[in-house]
């Protein structure tokens, strides 16, 4: 890998899950400001010189960072979630972003699948079974088939249209629900808005990104016509899911079960969570593989060095 032409300084403000030790190994100016004892008291000194910030969706980047670094000029952030930036302070700042498209696309849609199985297949519920030694005491309840199962997608991105290419290898049909209109080359039927996806899937899944027009969007009424037969799985954000409402609609029977790889409060969610039934929880691992990881930083770095290159960056957002 050739090394960048141009020497800048770079902090790294968040901790990357997978070792990017090789791009230590070039002449950049790097500095770890998460590694600081005081990273306030470095950012008043050198703030003005810093013109690279590489951050995650996790941390994101708060107005009083941006603040602090006036030559700020690109952002480059690992993974595709960009809810934790103020999008237009940043381009009104002047600052380009890229994130990391298409590097964990696969994995996130794995994921998914893996909790629709889980969730309709009843799989975390029947481990559970045969540990408590239950098994030669009865017969485990039969479940729904997942290929008789409507799939529903709010939000039909890269990672919806991802899953919808698994669920058509498992049988199921499948609509989805989107704000653009329905494309030609879409074969799938786009339904008006989330109630009505919600009224006619067996299973709902959310991909669509966290934004002021989704905050809490899967309320009461949407988990409400997706009915006591029918599974939620979020692999987008906790916060598109009134999290208060699915607890009820969950303890209540009124909502067959959820299966949720995110919640609103990360990384410790909502302890009544712990006690309803019918749910499958993992911490936020969608993208959580070496591959998709590396793939990741290998993002990053390919944006960093085409900034300082002056090339066309991989992945502007
Ligand atoms: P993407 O390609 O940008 O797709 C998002 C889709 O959501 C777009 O096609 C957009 O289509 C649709 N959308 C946006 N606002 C909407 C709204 N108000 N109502 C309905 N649809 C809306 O992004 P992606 O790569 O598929 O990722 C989707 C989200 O997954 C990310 O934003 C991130 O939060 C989450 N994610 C989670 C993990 C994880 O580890 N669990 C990993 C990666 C990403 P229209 O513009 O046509 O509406």
């Amino acid at each position: 890998m050739t090394p960048p032409t141009r020497g800048t300084t770079i902090i790294q403000a968040a901790a990357f899950p997978v070792d990017a030790g090789y791009a230590y190994a070039h002449p950049l100016d790097i500095v770890d400001l998460w590694r600081l004892p005081d990273p306030q008291a470095w950012l008043a000194e050198h703030g003005g010189e810093v013109e690279v910030l590489v951050s995650s969706s996790f941390f994101g980047a708060t107005r009083e960072l941006l603040d602090a670094m006036p030559a700020l000029r690109l952002i480059a952030n690992f993974g595709v979630g960009l809810d934790r930036y103020d999008l237009a302070d940043v381009a009104a700042r002047g600052v380009q972003l890229t994130a990391t498209a298409n590097a964990l696309t696969e994995d996130v849609a794995d994921l998914a699948f893996a909790l629709l199985l889980a969730g309709v297949r009843r799989i975390c519920d029947g481990d559970a079974f045969v540990r408590a030694g239950r098994w030669a005491d009865g017969r485990y309840p039969l479940v729904r088939s997942v290929s008789a199962s409507r799939l529903g997608i709010f939000g039909f991105g890269r990672i919806g249209r991802a899953i919808a290419r698994r669920a058509e290898a498992f049988g199921m049909p499948v609509a989805y629900a989107s704000r653009s209109p329905a494309r030609p080359s879409v074969l799938y039927p786009r339904l008006e808005d989330l109630a009505a996806l919600a009224a006619w899937s067996d299973v709902l899944m959310i991909c669509a990104p966290a934004t002021a027009e989704t905050e809490g969007i899967v309320d009461a009424r949407v988990l409400d016509a997706l009915g006591p037969e029918g599974l939620l799985v979020n692999i987008a954000r906790g916060s598109l899911v009134d999290e208060d409402a699915l607890i009820a609609a969950l303890s209540e029977g009124r909502l067959g079960g959820a299966a949720l790889d995110v919640f609103r409060d990360e990384p410790d969610p909502d302890p009544r969570l712990l006690g309803v039934p019918n749910l499958v929880m993992v911490p936020h691992v969608g993208s959580a593989t070496i591959e998709s990881r590396r793939a990741m930083a290998d993002h990053v770095y390919d944006n960093v060095r085409a900034y300082l290159r002056g090339e066309p960056l991989r992945d502007a957002v």
